[in-house]
């Protein structure tokens, strides 16, 4: 943490809001090198009861971040189970096993993962912390941004960053200030959130109530834990509901309360709503600033996590002089479409929580369990295929064409990986935080010139060969070799003589057979140039 003393007037980043989304940009910043203030008013990990559930592709950002894998207790969770008071279970989906690398769905406590994402960061010289100073003001001047910050002495202090980085939470200041429209909806009920320790045999799955009149989530998590979503009747206040005996008396359906202890409690509303543009001038919004959706699909901080994956190798190729700031829009474009689609699926998956009324729940819930007798439909539902993809229409990658082979624009499969020492890794880790150049079974400098190579090596990239099984070749170039030891991407995921570049978070941005590897470098580092 920074002595107050010893606060700068200058860096490249300022983070304001050291929530999860700002601590996980925060240390990618510091895995680049970015010097880089994370400020936060509150002086500590907030404490309340808020995201519980992260899917894979969150936990695949959280490797990339630099999180060793039991950083924080997760527990994996098997399937979801979708009940109906008025026809029995009509839904169950299966979130059992892994994909790219890591469990599917996993429940964890949110100040651990967040105190694990800020001890993280003490292995950084480059990243300042400071809790217990608050954002006042500021102004975008075009060549930087220039910073009001209160301190808890109660003066202030004037800081100029290059950009600004809003990771200040739902009711963001930066936001509001930048006069950005968070345009959606609030819903009008009130939810009681229960945290309990328990003495019981804890429960393994999580389980939707989806009832009209009381509708209620209900989920295992890490040391004993179990949550329930309560929601309120319009009648119950937030004071009457906060009682225990009350808490007590919702509880005693799903457990005897004697063998509980209420660890935690909180009423909040929920809120869909997407900020009109996630970017204006040299300021940036992540994480809650950028979006809010109801907890339905356990979505809004594994999309804070999305956010901070796609902007940070972008703001630190740019502070770094490699790559033009034009990039900086592609963050928006990317960004945006998505966390929408994924707050219109909690829309919808709360439509099927709480139904208007008794009726449709019958009606939704027979529909659903009907539906699943069809295959096509059964698969959307049961393994989660109705789930947004993170893959982008447009962006910073070649668009896709008949003569592509990977998906462009979309994130490369995470696989296991053996090097010639017999080493095993994932993927991910070996192609680090940079640019790559992928060979599949070919060396993917064999047919470029010098100057080609240097150029990409300037952007920080660098040239990996993956091999079939069984094929260890030393490279004669510095060519990293590996091998696909499960044979997951070689030759289905991508064909054998083949090149891919490959962006620092892992995005396909272009791919052609290795005699073009030259037009390869060539493109993906034009969308660089200005
Ligand atoms: C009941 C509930 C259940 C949820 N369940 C899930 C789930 O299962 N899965 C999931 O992915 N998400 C879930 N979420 C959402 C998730 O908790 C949030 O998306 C996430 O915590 C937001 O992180 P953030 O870093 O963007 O913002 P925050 O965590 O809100 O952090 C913002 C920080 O900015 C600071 N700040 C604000 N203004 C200033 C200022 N002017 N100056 C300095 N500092 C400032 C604040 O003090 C705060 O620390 C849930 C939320 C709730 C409420």
């Amino acid at each position: 943490m920074s002595e107050l003393s010893s606060l700068p007037h200058y860096v490249d980043v300022l983070v304001v809001g050291f929530g999860p989304a700002g601590a996980a940009l925060t240390n990618l910043l510091g895995r680049y090198g970015i010097n880089t203030l994370v400020i936060d008013k509150a002086d500590d990990v907030l404490p309340m009861p808020r995201a519980i559930a992260l899917d894979n592709e969150a936990l695949r950002i959280l490797q990339m971040v630099g999180l060793a894998e039991n950083a924080f207790n997760k527990v994996a969770i098997p399937q979801v189970r979708l009940n109906s008071p008025y026809v029995g279970e009509f839904g169950r989906i299966n979130t059992v096993g892994c994909l790219d690398g890591h469990p599917k769905l996993v429940t964890f406590y949110q100040p651990d993962m967040e105190a694990a994402l800020r001890q993280a960061l003490i292995q950084y010289p480059n990243i300042q912390t400071l809790t217990g100073v608050e954002m006042q003001d500021f102004i975008d001047l075009g060549h930087q941004v220039q910073v009001q910050l209160a301190l808890k002495n109660g003066s202030t202090h004037k800081i100029c960053c290059r950009y600004l980085v809003a990771a200040d939470g739902a009711n963001s200041a930066i936001r509001t200030r930048l006069g950005i429209d968070f345009t959606g909806e609030t819903y009008p009920q009130d939810w009681l959130i229960v945290d309990a320790r328990h003495v019981r045999k804890p429960i393994t799955d999580i389980e939707f109530t989806c009832d009209s009149e009381r509708p209620v989530p209900h989920m295992t998590a890490p040391d004993g834990r179990e949550r329930w979503e309560f929601m309120l009747k319009p009648e119950e206040t937030r004071e009457q509901v906060l009682q225990p005996e009350f808490i007590r008396q919702l509880l005693k359906p799903w457990a005897n309360p004697d063998e509980l202890q209420i660890e935690r409690t909180a009423v909040y509303r929920f809120h869909a709503r997407v900020a009109k543009q996630f970017s204006k001038g040299n300021v940036f919004l992540v994480g809650d600033a950028a979006h809010i959706t109801p907890p339905f699909v356990g979505q809004g901080l594994c999309a804070g996590l999305r956010d901070v994956a796609n902007l940070a190798w972008k703001l630190a190729l740019v502070t770094q002089g490699k790559a033009d700031a034009k990039i900086l829009t592609s963050y928006d474009q990317e960004r945006r479409p998505h966390a929408k689609a994924m707050i219109d699926l909690a829309r919808v998956m709360g439509l099927l929580i709480k139904p208007v009324n008794p009726a449709a729940g019958m009606l939704s819930a027979n529909l659903v369990k009907n539906l699943r007798r069809l295959s096509p439909v059964r698969s959307l539902i049961d393994e989660l295929k109705i789930k947004p993809r993170n893959r982008f229409s447009q962006g910073l990658f070649i668009a896709r064409n008949k003569e592509a082979h990977l998906d462009r624009g979309n994130h490369v499969a995470q696989v296991w990986l053996r090097d010639n020492s017999a080493n095993g890794a994932w993927s991910d880790d070996v192609l680090g935080t940079h640019f790559n150049l992928v060979g599949f079974g070919v060396d993917p400098t064999s047919y470029l010139t010098k100057r080609q190579q240097t150029a990409w090596l300037a952007v920080g990239g660098k040239f990996l060969q993956i091999n079939p099984r069984g094929q260890q070749h030393h490279s004669a170039n510095n060519v990293d070799i590996w091998e696909d030891l499960t044979g997951e991407l070689l030759p289905k995921y991508a064909p054998l003589g083949w090149v891919a570049a490959i962006r620092p978070d892992h995005v396909v941005m272009h791919d052609a057979r290795v005699e073009q590897a030259h037009q390869v470098i060539e493109k993906s580092l034009a969308l660089l140039a200005d």
